[in-house]
């Protein structure tokens, strides 16, 4: 009989959301458990096992001590799943890098002496593929629970995962959604990553680009909207200031 896959769960610098999402997976998590071998997974487990194959990597890297503790994690995965905006992109983790590490240190403990604490020893926010090489991305903040399990499947399966590389636009017109720019409001739908099924438009709240951005508005849907809004894409893009902080390049990640 063939053996299951073996798989660690990590988290760096995060609110741990994403993993929530996965225990709050329930009865389903036992779907997954029929291909793969869950062995470490803090959030849910006592159990650690430093024997894996695939390690889901959730967080932003923060510190020389994380990113030590990464390289490590990636010497021993065959495969490095970067899970979550946080970890996808530096997520909201990132607007931070617009001041200074010491500055934003000093900010938060005042005059404290933290020197030659390694705890406290900060560099600019890194998403995980600034310190290793990345295999999969899930994206999201928090990830959707439906691609995650789609992710996982097919990495056990060997086979690559599908992930959308349309906009949220496509979703959100599939679900009758009225479009936040004819409320008034600044939708960052038409230049971001689809597979959330729309949710935020969906619930009468505007996209915030947690899933990453695409490459072009190439979608009619999209260049219809443009036009009517009289926008551009670059008009959208620096509206990103809660994700995707201080990209240069968009849509760098699969
Ligand atoms: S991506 Fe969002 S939900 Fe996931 S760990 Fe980061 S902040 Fe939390
Ligand atoms: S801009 Fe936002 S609300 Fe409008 S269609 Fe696109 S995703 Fe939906
Ligand atoms: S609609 Fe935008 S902000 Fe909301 S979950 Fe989807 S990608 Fe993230």
């Amino acid at each position: 009989m063939k053996t299951k896959p073996r798989v660690a769960v990590f988290d760096f610098a995060d609110c741990e959301g994403c993993e929530l999402e996965i225990a709050d997976l329930e009865e389903e998590i036992l779907e997954l458990i029929d291909i793969v071998d869950i062995v470490s997974f803090r959030e849910v487990m006592k159990e650690h096992s430093d024997t894996y194959d695939i390690a889901i990597v959730e967080g932003s890297i923060m510190r020389p001590m994380d990113e030590a503790r990464l390289r490590n994690i990636r010497s021993k995965a065959k495969i490095l799943v970067a899970m979550g905006a946080c970890a996808t992109m530096g997520g909201i983790n990132k607007i931070r890098n617009q001041w200074m590490p010491d500055d934003v240190m000093t900010a938060v403990y005042g005059d404290a002496d933290l020197e030659g604490n390694p705890l406290f020893d900060v560099f600019k926010t890194k998403a995980i593929n600034e310190v290793v090489p990345v295999n999969y991305y899930i994206h999201g903040c928090p990830i959707d629970r439906d691609e995650f399990k789609h992710v996982i499947t097919s990495i056990a399966l060997g086979k690559k995962p599908e992930i959308p590389r349309y906009p949220v636009c496509v979703e959100c017109k599939k679900n009758e959604n009225i479009c936040q720019f004819e409320l008034g409001a600044f939708c960052l739908g038409p230049i971001t990553r689809a597979g959330c099924k729309a949710i935020c438009p969906t619930h009468n709240s505007v996209c915030e680009g947690c899933r990453g951005l695409i490459k072009k508005a190439e979608t009619d849907c999209v260049k219809d909207l443009l036009e009517r809004y009289k926008l551009s894409y670059e008009d959208i893009r620096r509206r990103c200031t809660m994700y995707n902080f201080g990209r240069e390049e968009c849509g760098v990640d699969e």
